[in-house]
């Protein structure tokens, strides 16, 4: 294997933290890049000691000037509550972050993966949603930060790419879940299983008949090597996401069964713009890298309920001292 200078941006996040570990344990040199907006130290404490790991603060709306041979562009909140939460900074994040990922790309001819969205799609219209699909978003909806944020990306992407010849790949990561996805940052896994495991009501919004279809973080990580690695000269987009599709409110009952909590069901109202459904063709990802998701739902809940079960441990501890 050739060994890889390889920079991450959004590192010290759920998915960056992931891809981090992988890319160190096939023994590449990695810089992870954060502001530690939503991510946290913690996400990589065990790749601080490492002699081929590198954590740096920095926010992508800046310029970077880092020596690498290839960059995963990851840095952007994911939950639509703090994306909303700093709508102006999400879009600053999506926008400028790309064109510095970019920029340096130009000069030094590095590929930059770019971390898409299902979210492009936006309420979609088409099912299950195909990479040829256009989407149906809301410009000035509450989402807009985001998903508007990450189309402009992808088109920043695709033009560099046209104009300059920067390599490129472009993935839509849908829903994807697992250890070390923030307890409290309000997507739907995190906030089920926390709620399940402290007995406290399961917060459903709208009738809970929307869906989603979730994949497990490892995969994903697979997926965005795969893409990055692959020779083919295929950059996508592709979709990336498991396809088994699933209601909310399915997936909250899976949940109270897995961890037999004898946690109520609350309805509380649907956020404006909540897509009624989503669920990915995978065929492009299978042709043109030969991916699949290989896990399937109950077996990553079953991971990702005991990881949520040793962070509340050690906060029970914690607190106890
Ligand atoms: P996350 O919030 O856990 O990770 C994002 C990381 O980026 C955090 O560590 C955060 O501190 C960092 N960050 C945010 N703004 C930054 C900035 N301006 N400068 C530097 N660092 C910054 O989210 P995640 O779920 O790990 O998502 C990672 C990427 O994957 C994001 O780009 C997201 O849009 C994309 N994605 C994720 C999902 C999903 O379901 N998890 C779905 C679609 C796309
Ligand atoms: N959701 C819910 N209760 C929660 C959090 C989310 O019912 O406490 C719903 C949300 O309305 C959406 C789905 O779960 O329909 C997925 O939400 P998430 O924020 O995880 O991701 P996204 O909306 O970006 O797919």
């Amino acid at each position: 294997m050739h060994k890889k200078k390889v920079l991450v941006t959004g590192g010290a996040g759920f998915i960056g933290s992931h891809l981090c570990e992988a890319l160190i344990n096939k023994g590449h040199e990695v810089i992870s890049v954060d502001n530690y907006f939503t991510g946290s130290v913690a996400n990589v404490a065990g790749l601080l000691n490492h002699h081929n790991f590198k954590l740096i603060k920095h926010d992508v709306v800046n310029p970077l000037y880092f020596e690498v041979d290839e960059i995963y562009n990851l840095a952007c909140p994911a939950s639509p509550a703090l994306c909303q939460s700093n709508p102006v900074y999400t879009t600053n994040t999506c926008v400028l972050g790309a064109i510095n990922v970019l920029e340096y790309a130009r000069k030094s001819k590095v590929c930059v993966l770019q971390a898409s969205t299902s979210e492009v799609y936006g309420d979609p219209l088409c099912h299950p949603q195909r990479e040829s699909y256009s989407g149906n978003v809301n410009p000035v909806g509450p989402r807009s930060c985001y998903d508007e944020g990450k189309r402009c990306a992808e088109t920043i992407f695709m033009n560099y790419h046209l104009q300059h010849s920067v390599p490129i790949r472009i993935v839509r990561i849908f829903n994807t879940y697992g250890p070390r996805m923030r307890p409290n940052d309000g997507r739907v896994v995190s906030t089920f299983i926390m709620q399940a495991l402290k007995g406290e009501d399961i917060t459903i919004y709208g009738n809970g008949q929307q869906t989603r279809s979730f994949c497990f973080v490892g995969d994903l990580v697979d997926g965005l090597i795969k893409m990055m690695e692959n020779k083919s000269g295929f950059i996508g987009p592709v979709n990336m996401g498991n396809p088994c599709e699933i209601s909310i409110i399915e997936l909250a009952e899976k949940i109270l069964s897995l961890t037999g909590s004898r946690s109520k069901l609350i309805f509380l109202p649907l956020p404006h713009d909540d897509p009624k459904k989503r669920k990915p063709t995978v065929d492009t990802a299978r042709e043109k890298i030969r991916w699949t998701p290989n896990i399937a739902l109950e077996e990553g809940l079953k991971i990702s309920i005991d990881y949520y079960g040793q962070v509340l441990r050690q906060v029970t501890s914690e607190t106890s001292v």
